[in-house]
């Protein structure tokens, strides 16, 4: 099963993909976190992607898609994968039909999770981010830690994204309208999309979206 997950900063992607890729048995690929693990472990590649990051821009495609690529290609993924961030522009989109074709394969579906923008603001700017485990995330007022930055689920340390101050959130946004929004439309001509509120608990829109995978014969 290949399902990609799309949905503006804030929606809650990173979170939703981590238990939907539980659920259905695929591994949770993530752009943005294998970005990040190149970025901690102070590769030429993340060198450059920090760059962009920092910015709240993309990273440029020819660097982008290959890392994907390697990612798709781990033995894990081979029956299938949840794409968290990937595409995010209908260039990159065209790569990974390319190379889904190329193995006779095809996408099942495109989760796109709907959130109003003044509340990916608000969810942003308060996000923080274990450390050791970026499925888990608090929020300073949503879903504050027991104990003040410590992750109540592993212990680890948590912290804001540099990506996550409220200026680059504002150039996110308007990446993610003129650039990743247009994927939505590429997929919906191929009979794609599904779209589901990500607004309310957690585990509410998890429910959601599994339900509304199977209502579309999406997922069997
Ligand atoms: P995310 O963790 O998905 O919010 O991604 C964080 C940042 O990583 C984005 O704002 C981009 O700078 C970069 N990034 C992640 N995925 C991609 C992608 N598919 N194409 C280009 N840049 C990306």
């Amino acid at each position: 099963m290949r399902i990609v997950l799309v949905g503006p900063p804030g929606a809650g992607k990173g979170t939703q993909a981590a238990f939907l890729a539980q659920n259905l048995s695929i591994p949770h690929i993530s752009t943005g976190d294998l970005f990040r693990a190149n970025i901690s472990k102070q590769t030429e590649l993340g060198k450059l992607a920090k760059s962009y990051m920092d910015a709240g821009n993309l990273v440029p495609d020819e660097v982008t898609i290959g890392m994907a690529k390697d990612r798709m290609e781990q033995p894990d993924a081979e029956n299938g994968f949840l794409l968290d961030g990937f595409p995010r522009n209908v260039s990159q989109a065209e790569a990974l039909d390319e190379t889904l074709q190329a193995e006779g394969m095809q996408l099942d579906a495109v989760l796109d999770l709907e959130v109003p923008e003044e509340e990916v603001v608000k969810r942003i700017a308060g996000r923080r981010i274990c450390r050791q485990d970026s499925a888990h995330v608090f929020h300073v007022s949503y879903k504050a830690p027991k104990q003040d930055g410590v992750c109540d689920v592993c212990g680890g340390e948590l912290y804001q994204r540099d990506d996550d101050s409220e200026e680059t959130v504002r150039t996110r946004l308007e990446v993610y309208h003129t650039q990743t929004e247009p994927i939505i439309d590429y997929y919906k001509a191929q009979g794609l999309v599904v779209t589901i509120s990500a607004l309310g608990k957690v585990e509410d829109v998890t429910a959601r979206a599994m339900e509304a995978l199977k209502r579309e014969d999406h997922v069997a």
